[in-house]
């Protein structure tokens, strides 16, 4: 027998959370489905899990770190009612109504809901290298706040030249002897502040216009080959440690087929959160490959909610 709500939301990073706190505050009652703590990409919580300090998030003047910041929301959504779980959401039905959701091991629908809120976030791009998979926890990693204390006193790399690269590359010099970042290019796409705080730290050497092109190593990751990209030269740089941070991709297995998706991937959102299936909203990274940032996403997981609030009164239901 499936349980019944108003409204599901699915994901529990800011987007969501946000959303729950809204559709909580607005007594729809709704459940979150938050996600398990399996793997680092979908851990309930979403990439602010993964991340150190945030100081872009209003009303944190001396910076608050991400999981502070994810428990602080998850706090805020269960007072007002959210029933928050951690559970997994394996298939999701909208060609039905109400919509149909399976969690984890069941073979009937578990859940039934008028209205369904995606915020399934987005997880970590990988290099696609040979070595890549067989090094990933012994010696390649995709979360600096995870594992950078394994790397103490150790000569590391960070593949990226984004945001999260030189957030991770700063956060790492906390641990690492050295930190040498590797970009395909000879500019970083990371904001100017990041770039000045990484050009002047001096744990933090640039190899630019290099690719990665395999990781090497025995038991545990011991180099890198790499490519120079102007003269196509291989060598191989001795690293015991290596962080991916090339950017991301949208959650969006339970809704491919069903949904429109951009040709990159990300659910298409109209107005506010509406998706072309009617009582689907989408909110945070899941549908947003522009702006990425925890505030964008909470305050797409407000409009969800307002959303789905008045699209559900105006159904009647
Ligand atoms: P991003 O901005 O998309 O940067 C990805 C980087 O990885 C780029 O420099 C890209 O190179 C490189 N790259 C992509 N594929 C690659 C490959 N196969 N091999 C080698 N390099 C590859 O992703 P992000 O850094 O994760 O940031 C995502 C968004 O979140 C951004 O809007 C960012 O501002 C935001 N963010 C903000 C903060 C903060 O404010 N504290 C922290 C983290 C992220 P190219 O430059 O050549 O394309």
């Amino acid at each position: 027998m499936s349980e019944h709500t108003r409204v599901l939301i699915i994901g529990s990073g800011p987007a969501g959370l946000t959303a729950a706190i809204y559709a909580a505050r607005a007594q729809l009652l709704p459940i979150v489905i938050e996600g398990e703590p399996s793997s680092t990409s979908d851990q309930p919580g979403g990439q602010l899990m993964l991340t150190t300090d945030v100081e872009n998030y209003p009303g944190f003047p001396e910076a608050i770190t991400g999981p502070e910041l994810m428990m602080k929301m998850r706090e805020q959504a269960a007072r007002f009612g959210a029933d928050l779980r951690v559970e997994k959401v394996h298939k999701l039905d909208t060609t039905v109504r109400p919509f149909r959701a399976w969690l984890a091991g069941d073979v009937e629908p578990s859940v039934t809901a008028d209205a369904v809120i995606l915020a399934t976030g987005a997880r970590s791009l990988m290099l696609n290298v040979p070595g890549e998979e067989r090094y990933l926890s012994h010696g390649l990693s995709t979360c600096a706040t995870c594992d950078g204390f394994f790397f103490r006193g150790q000569d590391i790399a960070v593949v990226g030249g984004g945001d999260s690269a030189l957030e991770e590359a700063l956060f790492l010099t906390r641990f690492a002897s050295s930190v040498t970042l590797i970009h395909r290019r000879d500019s970083l796409r990371a904001s100017k502040i990041m770039q000045e705080r990484a050009f002047a730290h001096e744990k933090i050497r640039f190899e630019w216009n290099t690719q990665v092109t395999e990781v090497i190593g025995a038991d545990k990751v011991m180099g890198l080959k790499v490519r120079d990209t102007l003269s196509d030269e291989e060598r191989v740089l001795l690293v015991t440690g290596v962080f991916v941070a090339i950017g991301h991709v949208p959650n969006t297995t339970l809704v491919t087929g069903q949904v429109d998706l951009h040709d990159n991937g990300y659910v298409r959102t109209g107005m506010g959160s509406f998706t072309n299936i009617d009582g689907l909203f989408a909110a945070g990274d899941v549908q947003d490959h522009v702006y990425r940032q925890a505030v964008t996403s909470a305050g797409s997981g407000c409009i969800a909610a307002i959303d789905a609030e008045r699209w559900l009164e105006a159904q009647g239901i």
